[in-house]
């Protein structure tokens, strides 16, 4: 069997260790070591580590009711479009009427530059 990855995984053990222990999200160090969610976690139980592998179950059961943040594609719960940082950015770029300004230039499909120029034109 060729490996796909050329992984030390005593290595891993001791990032993943010293990463929770800054606290650290499960989607950051999945993110940070290039190795999945999923794979962390199986091969953490593998290695007799339960502790390590548990945030990362946590994060899969977590990731199946979560969509991708619009702008910056962190899990963020279904029903919403951003995380926390990049909807206050949306909302100081955009002002209040941020999400119906969305709305309409998603249903016209249009930027939401294209429909504030032409509201401009049409007033
Ligand atoms: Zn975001």
């Amino acid at each position: 069997m060729a490996a796909k990855l050329d992984v030390n995984w005593d290595d891993v053990i001791e990032d993943v260790e010293f990463l929770l222990s800054w606290n650290e999200s499960a989607w950051t160090i999945s993110k940070r070591l290039g190795i999945t969610i999923r794979t962390l976690e199986r091969k953490m139980l593998l290695m007799g580590r339960p502790d390590l592998a548990h945030p990362f179950g946590r994060a899969k059961v977590d990731t199946a009711k979560k969509v991708p943040c619009r702008d910056c594609t962190t899990p963020v719960l279904k029903g919403s479009r951003r995380c926390h940082d990049c909807a206050s950015r949306f909302r100081a770029a955009w002002g209040d009427d941020a999400y119906a300004l969305e709305d309409e230039a998603l249903a016209l499909g249009m930027t939401m530059l294209e429909l504030t120029r032409s509201y401009r034109q049409a007033s």
